[in-house]
């Protein structure tokens, strides 16, 4: 049955955000031949409309507001309750971001749906859509239909397979006047932490220290040898809580969640909170002295070494191979 899927489109450092296409990937499926209709909310949101429509979206509904030009629950929930009521969409779309996870059982709750979250897998079986998340931090999938009522996910970024961009698509915008009023929160600015380069959930490659790095110092090597691969830099707990970097880069059950292509552990352990970020990355990697250590137990790839020789020789050996010497 072709249905209606409503996709939040999320906008990031003025880009939208990679996942924004996977979203519309994933309700292209959902919708089989019905439509897929993009949203957009901002300030200044009316130049990102076509770029949807080029990675699949039908139709972009875009509404500017002041009260809109910063994320908050109130405002983003209070037009997007506006348009779905109009809308009535059969399925609706977000990306599972630290604003899609704050916003979308917000929203499932106003509309009484229920709601899958995380989803890193959609087939289509039959009449029916079959749904795959991980579950016991990722030790266990689990696949679901949605059997009644809105099909209402948010999708893992770096998963689901964009729609495949054509720039020849066409498809409707229309901007919508919505009040944004009764805010709870008002938020002025946002000051951004000095950039750390590539998204750390939405990158292809990432490379993350250890304790075993030993200090920030450390980190910078790390750094470097990221910067030669186009990665970023992420981190357990154990090098988050030595003080070695920020905690914006822990990965792990209570930090990020990441699958990128390739994941270099380097002088991680892999205790099974860690994993809990990582295990489900295309490629692991694992660069480490001790030879028994658990994360080699998820690694396709390992090295055994020490990772302060082991570091300079790749990223030299990576940076011969860049420029082709
Ligand atoms: C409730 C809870 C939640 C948690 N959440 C998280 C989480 O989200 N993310 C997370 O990461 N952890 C989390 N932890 C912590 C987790 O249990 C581990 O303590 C942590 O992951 C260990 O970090 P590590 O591997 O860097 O350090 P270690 O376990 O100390 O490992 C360091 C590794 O470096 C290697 N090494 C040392 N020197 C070198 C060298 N010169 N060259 C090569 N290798 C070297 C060692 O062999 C060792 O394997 C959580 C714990 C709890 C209790």
């Amino acid at each position: 049955m072709s249905k209606k899927v409503l996709v939040l489109g999320e906008i990031s450092n003025q880009k939208l955000r990679n996942v924004s296409f996977e979203a519309i990937g994933a309700a292209r499926t959902i919708a089989r031949d019905g439509e897929v209709l993009a949203v957009l909310l901002g300030n200044s949101v009316q130049a990102f409309a076509d770029e949807l429509i080029h990675y699949g979206a039908d139709r972009v509904i875009t509404v500017e507001h002041e009260n809109l030009k910063h994320y908050t629950s109130d405002g983003y929930s209070q037009a997007l309750l506006e348009i779905i009521d109009g809308e009535n969409p059969e399925g609706i779309v977000f990306a599972h971001t630290a604003l899609g996870k704050d916003l979308a059982p917000r929203i499932a709750s106003k509309i009484d749906s229920g709601l899958v979250s995380d989803v890193t897998d959609i087939e289509v079986d039959g009449d029916n859509i079959l749904f795959t998340r991980p579950i016991y931090s990722g030790k266990a999938f689990e696949k679901k239909i949605i059997t009644d009522g809105i099909s209402f996910v948010t999708i893992r970024p770096n998963n689901i397979t964009a729609f495949e961009k054509s720039e020849a698509r066409t498809g409707e915008i229309v901007p919508k006047q919505i009040e944004i009023n009764n805010l709870r929160t008002i938020i002025k600015d946002i000051i951004q932490k000095k950039s750390e380069g590539v998204d750390l959930s939405e990158a292809k490659i990432v490379v993350a220290g250890g304790r075993g790095v030993k200090s920030k110092e450390g980190f910078d090597k790390l750094y470097e040898f990221a910067d030669v691969l186009g990665a970023a830099v992420g981190a357990s707990r154990g090098a988050c809580d030595a003080g070695y970097c920020d905690y914006s880069l822990q990965i792990g059950q209570t930090g990020k969640v990441v699958t990128p292509d390739l994941y270099i552990a380097v002088g991680i352990s892999g205790a099974i909170q860690h994993l809990a970020g990582m295990s489900n990355s295309k490629k692991i990697v694992a660069i480490n002295k001790d030879a028994d250590s658990n994360i080699f137990n998820v690694a396709d790839y390992g090295i055994v070494g020490d990772l302060f020789e082991v570091l300079p020789k790749l990223t030299e050996e990576i940076r011969k191979i860049k420029v082709g010497v």
